[in-house]
This record gives structure tokens, C-alpha cells and sequence, in this order.
């Protein structure tokens, strides 16, 4: 136990989600902002709670031989590059202990025992900079009356300017000022959160990794965007896709449900290994295009399909992974719960040619059980791509009823893949192989993607669960 205010020296261990530095003071978990692994600090303690507590920074004594220089002259107030201030080498390292501390303290799996999955290295990039090729970026008006646009400060809801964002796509910045500089001759008026008034509340820009064409879409808090002519033109021909979308609700939510055209397509293209993607403004497209392809390379490996199988996609998105493993499969069946996504999806099997995919709306817990009750069908290969929050136990009950040999499991949160992964362990799939990928350096995030084979003779539908949930919040409410 520490009192607020005491001060230690301390080794910084480990880090959080967030990507605060975790040390320990006699033996007293301590979150401390600004640190990185191997930093020999002194912190004083500002907030005490019975089992850790959070300290703040007030001497670097030793510097990590991790640390580095943070690229960025905005990385600190920003926060959205949580790990600029560490090396690519240690973050890597950093991202692949996480999944391996998740696996072992949530999903109980012992990587060095003798049934252990085998854990492959860390998918890295060459060049771990300017890989995102989407960002939503809001737009406010400043104290001084200026308008500005980039990104919030860290957990707050200010915005602070930025010139081109150093894992962004160059070009975005012009973009951005040329949307300030129409806003500014036509008197458009930013968004103001605390009145609920006026119009632009942000600016999506996409960019296609394949083409460089980009998308850009303001987000209106009004049913109309006047003098869209004017701005079309002024965005020129590397914008081919330009819209508004009207979210007139006070929430965080950022897209709104109505998407109206003003120029250009509806869509954007991309093409992974000579598949074409269209992508509408509001369906989900993985931001990383060339991790991406190193992923779905993964997927496709473990999927390891001969040509005769059925499989199904869920949390399909536009149809990505279906259609990339469309042509070593008998029938793909795809779900997702976004409408446009779908509609994306279908389209993208008819520009591709594919023609044994289809493709359904809803939630992958509703369908998939719905679907397997109706047709008692079972599958040779699932594959899962959930959001943080994972998959729900009654979709990963049905997942096992249905049999398939093999389940590829894609993860961006590696605390609910070790939860699952435990989940499906009882239900009879024994994790074979675990891959991290650095789908977002500089970051704390890290994507994952496992491989779990279905042990023979398994009836799952007898076996009980022994996942204890109270366990996993327990660890994760510690935060780590
Ligand atoms: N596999 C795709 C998309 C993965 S992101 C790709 O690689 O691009 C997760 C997707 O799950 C998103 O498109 C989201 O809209 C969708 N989704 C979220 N909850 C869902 C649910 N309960 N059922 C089906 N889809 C869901």
C-alpha cells in the first residue's frame, strides 16, 4: 500500500492499454504517465486505490536504452501514438508480451508447456510510419475564432492542429485546409459540442492503398451541406469520392446513418492480391492495408483449404476475408451487421466474379444460430473477425455445435481472443498456432490471429463451461 503523495524510485515493468509505464513500489502496482519500459524512475503517487494506484513523473534517474526521441512534435498532447517514445524493436516485443500475458492470465494457456499452441513472431512492418489510410478528423472552432481540425488531445475533446500525420496519409493536411479555407469564405461554422450548434462536426478522409484515389466525407449536424458544389470543386481530382453523412444526435458516436453523394462515386477502391474492394463511407475496412494483406495471407494459411469446403465469415465487414478465401472454397457465407457493408460486400463478389459467396445482415449471435437451426448444416472452417469486445458465448457454443475442423480466430483485442480462446478450449478446439501482427505501430494496439483445430470425438454440446467471468473483469478492471 502507498499514500498519496509519498514518492519512489521504481523500475518501470510493463505498460498499460493506455500505455502508461507500470512499476512497482514495494510491491505496490504504480501507473505512471510519460514512462516506457526499463525507465528507472521517480514518480509521487496521486491517486491511492487498495490494490494500485497511479503516480505522476517527476525525474527520469535512468532512461530505458529503449526509449527514443518521439518523431512527432504533437505525439505527447495527442496520445494517439501511445508508443512514439519507445523504439519499433521494443514496442514489437512489448506487443507480443501482451499477448502473451493475456493468453496466460485470461485464457489460461501455458506457452511453454508441452501441449503449448506454438507462437509464431510478430508480423512487423519495414517502415512502421504513415500506414493508416483512414482518419476522422474534428473540427472545432478555437478560442481565438480560428477553425481548427486534427486530432483530440488525449482523452479530452479538444482538438489540437497538426500538420500531415506522421502514421497518416501525406496529402491530408491540404485536404483539411481546403476544407478550412471553404468553411472560412462561405461562413460554414464548425461544430460546438457544448451548444449542440453548428455544422461540420469532422472530416473522414480515406485514402486506397492500391490507387492513391482518396475519399473524403464530412460529418454534418444538419440535414443539408450548403455550397457542396463550391467545395467539391475546390477538393480537385484526387478526391473521386466526396460526401456528407447527417448526424444530427448529441453522442460520440461520429457516423451518422444517411450518406448523400455530393461528387464523384459512393465508394472507394482498393484491391488486395487482385481482388477489388469498394468501400462506402461508413463500412469498416481494416486501416492498415499492407499489414492487412500479411494477415489475410495468415488467415488464408491456417484456413489451409482444399477447395471442398464450406465457410463461414463472420463479422464480414465488406466481405474481405470471404472473398479472399472464396476461390480455395466451395461456398463462403459471410455476416456482418452494417446494411452498407453487406450491400458492399455483395458487390464486390460480382465485380470479382465470385460467385459462391453469399452474403447475410445481422448480428453474427443471431444469424449464424438461426441459420444452423434451420438447416442443421455444419461448417468446415469458421473464421472470426469480432470488434474489442469479442465474440458472444452463444455464438462460439454454436460455432462448436457446428464442427468445423478448424477455426481461425482474427483479434484486435488480445484480452477478449484469450477469453474466447479458453471459451472454445472447453467447447473442444485446442489452439494450434498464435500470431501477433503490427497492424498499428506506434501504438499500444496489436491484432492478433489464431489457429485452433477441433479435437476428435469432442460432443460438445455436454460439455460444461469452466470460464470463470468474474476472473476476466477482475483482471481486466486491474488493467492489464
Ligand atoms: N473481417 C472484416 C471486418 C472486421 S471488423 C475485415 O477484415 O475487414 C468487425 C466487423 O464486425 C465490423 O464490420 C462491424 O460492423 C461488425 N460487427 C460488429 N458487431 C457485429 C455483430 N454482432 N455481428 C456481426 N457483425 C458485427
Amino acid at each position: 500500500m502507498a499514500i498519496k503523495g509519498q514518492i519512489f524510485e521504481l523500475l518501470i515493468e510493463d505498460m498499460t492499454d493506455e500505455g502508461a509505464g507500470i512499476g512497482k513500489a514495494d510491491g505496490y502496482p504504480l501507473f505512471v504517465k510519460d514512462t516506457v519500459v526499463g525507465d528507472r524512475v521517480r514518480a509521487q503517487v496521486i491517486k491511492d486505490k487498495k490494490t494500485y494506484g497511479y503516480g505522476r513523473l517527476l525525474e527520469i534517474i535512468e532512461a530505458s536504452p529503449d526509449r527514443t526521441a518521439a518523431a512527432c512534435p504533437v505525439a505527447a498532447p495527442c496520445g494517439g501514438c501511445q508508443l512514439q517514445a519507445l523504439s519499433y524493436d521494443a514496442q514489437l516485443r512489448f506487443k507480443e508480451k501482451k499477448v502473451r500475458d493475456a493468453l496466460r492470465r485470461i485464457g489460461g494457456i501455458d506457452l511453454g508447456g508441452s501441449d503449448a499452441p506454438e507462437f509464431l513472431p510478430i508480423i512487423s512492418m519495414e517502415n512502421p510510419w504513415h500506414y493508416r489510410c483512414k482518419a476522422e478528423y474534428p473540427v472545432r472552432r478555437n478560442s481565438d475564432g480560428s477553425i481548427v481540425t486534427g486530432f483530440y488531445a488525449g482523452r479530452t475533446h479538444s482538438v489540437i492542429g497538426c500538420g500531415d500525420c506522421l502514421i497518416g496519409q501525406p496529402g491530408d493536411r491540404d485536404i483539411l485546409d481546403t476544407v478550412i479555407g471553404w468553411m472560412n469564405e462561405f461562413d460554414v461554422e464548425p461544430y460546438d459540442e457544448e451548444t449542440g450548434l453548428g455544422l461540420v462536426r469532422h472530416i473522414m478522409i480515406r485514402t486506397s492503398g492500391s490507387t492513391g484515389e482518396k475519399m473524403v466525407c464530412l460529418i454534418i449536424n444538419g440535414k443539408r451541406l450548403p455550397f457542396a458544389d463550391e467545395l467539391a470543386a475546390r477538393l480537385g481530382e484526387t478526391v473521386t469520392s466526396f460526401s456528407y453523412s447527417i448526424n444530427t444526435r448529441r453522442n460520440n458516436v461520429i457516423m451518422g446513418r444517411e450518406i448523400k453523394t455530393v461528387s464523384g462515386r459512393p465508394y472507394l477502391e482498393d484491391a488486395i492480391d487482385g481482388i477489388k474492394y469498394r468501400i462506402s463511407p461508413q463500412s469498416f475496412y481494416q486501416v492498415n492495408p499492407q499489414q492487412t494483406a500479411r494477415l489475410y495471407d495468415r488467415a488464408r494459411e491456417f484456413a489451409n483449404l482444399t477447395g471442398s469446403e464450406t465457410v463461414w465469415d463472420l463479422y464480414c465487414g465488406i466481405g474481405t476475408i470471404s472473398l479472399f478465401l472464396a476461390k480455395s472454397a466451395k461456398q463462403v457465407y459471410g455476416v456482418e451487421i452494417i446494411p452498407a457493408a453487406v450491400d458492399n460486400a455483395r458487390e464486390n463478389a460480382a465485380i470479382n466474379g465470385i460467385e459462391n459467396a453469399e452474403f447475410f445482415v445481422g448480428k453474427a449471435e443471431e444469424v449464424l444460430p438461426q441459420h444452423f437451426a434451420k438447416t442443421g448444416e455444419r461448417a468446415d472452417v469458421i473464421v472470426v473477425d469480432p470488434p474489442r469486445k469479442g465474440c458472444d458465448e452463444t455464438l462460439l457454443r454454436t460455432m462448436a455445435e457446428m464442427s468445423p475442423s478448424r477455426i481461425v480466430y482474427v483479434s484486435c483485442n488480445p484480452a477478449t481472443l484469450a477469453r474466447d480462446v479458453k471459451i472454445l478450449k472447453d467447447l473442444g478446439y485446442r489452439p494450434e498456432k498464435i500470431c501477433p501482427v503490427d497492424m498499428f505501430p506506434q501504438t499500444v494496439h496489436v491484432e492478433s490471429i489464431a489457429l485452433l483445430q477441433r479435437l476428435s470425438n469432442t460432443r460438445s454440446k455436454e460439455v460444461t463451461l469452466d470460464v470463470d467471468m468474474k476472473d476476466y473483469h477482475r483482471i481486466k478492471s486491474e488493467g492489464r
